[in-house]
């Protein structure tokens, strides 16, 4: 086994690292064997020596290619629901993990607010999604801002 990651690009969003692991061959090629649901046929992958197996949830690295509010935020809403659902125990448990609906809920919904304003092409200072006529920045923005602030 070799660790490292594989990386994930949403262009002019975001680069997103997964903790990854491949198999190596005797011959010493790096061998994907991880089943694709969505059908790639190819992964970049970048081995880590530092790094090794342990059982424990590691989260992916995020990082956004461009300074925006709708961005930072995706980010935050993505890392606050990773540590929702790999706290305690749960970091070493897979498939499906209980967690209260009351704390997952409004991360998820945050999470889908803004990838839906992201893929949209709105930016932070464009009006807000939800239909107020406020920019981004001063309409959810700032409730986003104040909920993620607190879980750092
Ligand atoms: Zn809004």
């Amino acid at each position: 086994m070799q660790c490292g990651w594989q990386i994930w690009e949403w262009p002019q969003v975001m680069v997103e690292a997964e903790f990854h692991a491949v198999w190596v061959s005797p011959e010493g090629q790096f061998v994907e064997i991880t089943p694709k649901p969505h059908g790639e046929a190819t992964i970049l992958f970048v081995p880590d020596a530092r790094r090794s197996y342990t059982g424990i949830a590691v989260d992916n690295v995020r990082m956004p290619v461009r300074d925006d509010l709708l961005i930072c935020h995706f980010i935050k809403a993505s890392e606050a629901i990773v540590q929702v659902m790999n706290r305690g125990e749960c970091a070493s448990q897979y498939g499906h993990v209980s967690v209260p609906a009351h704390e997952i809920e409004p991360l998820m919904m945050a999470q889908s607010f803004l990838g839906q304003s992201i893929s949209s092409g709105l930016r932070d200072h464009d009006p807000c999604l939800c239909g107020s006529g406020g920019k981004y920045k001063r309409c959810h923005g700032r409730s986003f801002e104040l909920a993620f602030g607190q879980q750092q």
